[in-house]
């Protein structure tokens, strides 16, 4: 089931040019989040309607630290985004994966700070990122 959608842009989604978007968010986010909890709605009625239609009553969201999505932004443009829709009593459940990375050397994996790919235990800076840019829909509960 998972849509990964991470990478939807504005260009992408023509029809909702900041410009010309009429929704109010009274200045306290950015366009991006209101991008992407369009772009789970629509994911959501898609597989809503792939599972016969039901109410879906809650959506689990796993969002990582390097997709630079901010969790309460995205809740909120999710309200307004699902306002006057079939999904206007779905509760959004978020959780946030942080950055992790794992050493080539000597294999420790860890949480990565400012970007600092670095391993703290033996310096190396052969690391490889294991968790944290995840953008995706993990469940939809449906009644
Ligand atoms: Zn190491």
């Amino acid at each position: 089931m998972p849509a990964h959608r991470a990478g939807v842009t504005w260009a992408e989604r023509p029809w909702q040019d900041p410009a010309g978007c009429d929704i109010e968010t009274g200045g306290r986010y950015g366009v991006h989040e209101l991008g992407i909890a369009q772009s789970i709605v629509d994911s959501v009625r898609d597989e809503a309607a792939a599972h016969g239609g039901g109410r879906v009553t809650r959506i689990g969201l796993r969002i990582g630290e390097l997709s630079g999505v901010n969790a309460d932004a995205l809740r909120f443009s999710f309200q307004i985004s699902v306002q006057d829709t079939e999904f206007d009593r779905a509760e959004l459940e978020i959780e946030e994966v942080p950055l992790t990375a794992r050493c080539s050397s000597c294999h420790a994996e860890f949480r990565v700070v400012n970007f600092d790919t670095a391993c703290p235990t033996c310096g190396s800076s052969d690391t490889r990122t294991t968790r944290g840019d995840e953008l995706q829909i993990v469940f939809l509960e449906m009644e």
